[in-house]
Formats: C-alpha cells, structure tokens, sequence
C-alpha cells in the first residue's frame, strides 16, 4: 500500500516565530495508518543491519526513533535540552543564527562501536542533528543514518551532515 503521507503534514506559517513554515507533523502522528506506514517505511532499510540503539532528538524525535528502536529490537537513547535528563551528562554545545544551544545525553548512553541511527521528526539546517552525530561519536558509536520523517531540501541540512547519509521520507521544497 502506497500512502500520500504529505497530506498528513499541516503547515502553519510564521510559526513560532515570523518567516518560519512549521510543518505540523500531529496529524500524521493521530492517524493510524500513516503512522504506521511512516514508521515501517522509516525502519525498512535498517532491517538486518544491526542496529543497537536509535539516538531520539527531543522531543517529535521521541515519538519517530522509539518504534523504529521497538521494530528494530534495538534500544531508545533520548537526546535532550540541558537539565532535563536525571543522571550525569556528556554535552555537546553549536551555533545558531543567532547564539548557541547545547543538548544532552546520559554519560553512560553508549560505548564505543555501537552501531547507531540518529532520529528526529523534521530536518531543517541539520545544526541539531550534526550536534548529536558529535555527541554519538564522541562515545565512539558508529552513526549508520539519520532518519527523518521530512526534509527541508531548501536549508541544505542533508548537505551539513555529510558523510553522513539522510533518510527522509518526504522532501519539501518550501
Ligand atoms: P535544525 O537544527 O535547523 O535542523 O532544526 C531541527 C529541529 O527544529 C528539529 O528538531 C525540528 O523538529 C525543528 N524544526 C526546524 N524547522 C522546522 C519546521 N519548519 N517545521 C517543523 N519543525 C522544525
């Protein structure tokens, strides 16, 4: 079966702020079938690739990488803003337009050679997934793939995080 997923992504201009076209991905998220199919299709290629552990982005990345870890039998590690997570942190700092940002993971989180997928619902300028390739690799993980339910072609993220590979299974030009 063959699912149309981009009608699912509802798009709310200047959103949060001026100038941004946020894709909403919550209508996605409450229908069951492109849920369902996003997921699968998502998990698809890593199949027999020996995943260990898919590396959430907070917080749309919670609920895309969780059933993609449950699918694959790999694990769930959550990426989060600072203070947020209980135990001792490993932290990696980056750029914004306008200032820095920093995200969190838990010190014990991963080991060298863990076979790794990044995940998160949108990829826009790639900052904040290219922040937490550094923070797996700084582990000594190996980042198979990034994996997003949609790429903003425009903002050039994909071109950011090479070498690293990007799966998306929706493109927008706008
Ligand atoms: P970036 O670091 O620019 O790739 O931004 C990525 C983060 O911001 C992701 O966690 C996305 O959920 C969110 N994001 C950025 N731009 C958008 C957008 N236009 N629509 C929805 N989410 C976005």
């Amino acid at each position: 079966m063959d699912l149309d997923l981009k009608q699912f992504i509802r798009e709310i201009p200047d959103f949060p702020k001026k100038g941004i076209n946020f894709k909403d991905i919550t209508p996605l998220l409450a229908d069951a079938k492109a849920f369902a199919y996003a997921v699968d299709s998502l998990t698809k290629p890593y199949i027999s690739k020996k995943i260990d552990y898919v590396v959430c982005i907070e917080a749309r990345g919670f609920v895309i990488g969780a059933p993609i870890a449950y699918k694959l039998g790999a694990g769930v590690i959550m990426v989060r803003k600072p203070g947020k997570l209980p135990y001792e942190c490993s932290s990696l700092s980056y750029d914004l337009e306008y200032g820095s940002a920093t995200l969190e993971m838990h010190k014990d989180a991963l080991k060298k050679g863990d076979r790794v997928i990044i995940a998160d619902d949108v990829l826009a300028t790639g900052g904040t997934a290219l922040a937490t390739i550094g923070l797996a690799e700084s582990f000594g993980a190996e980042v198979v793939d990034t994996a997003f339910l949609a790429e903003l072609s425009f903002l050039k993220g994909a071109e950011k995080l090479k070498p690293h590979t990007v799966n998306a299974l929706l493109k927008f030009d706008y």
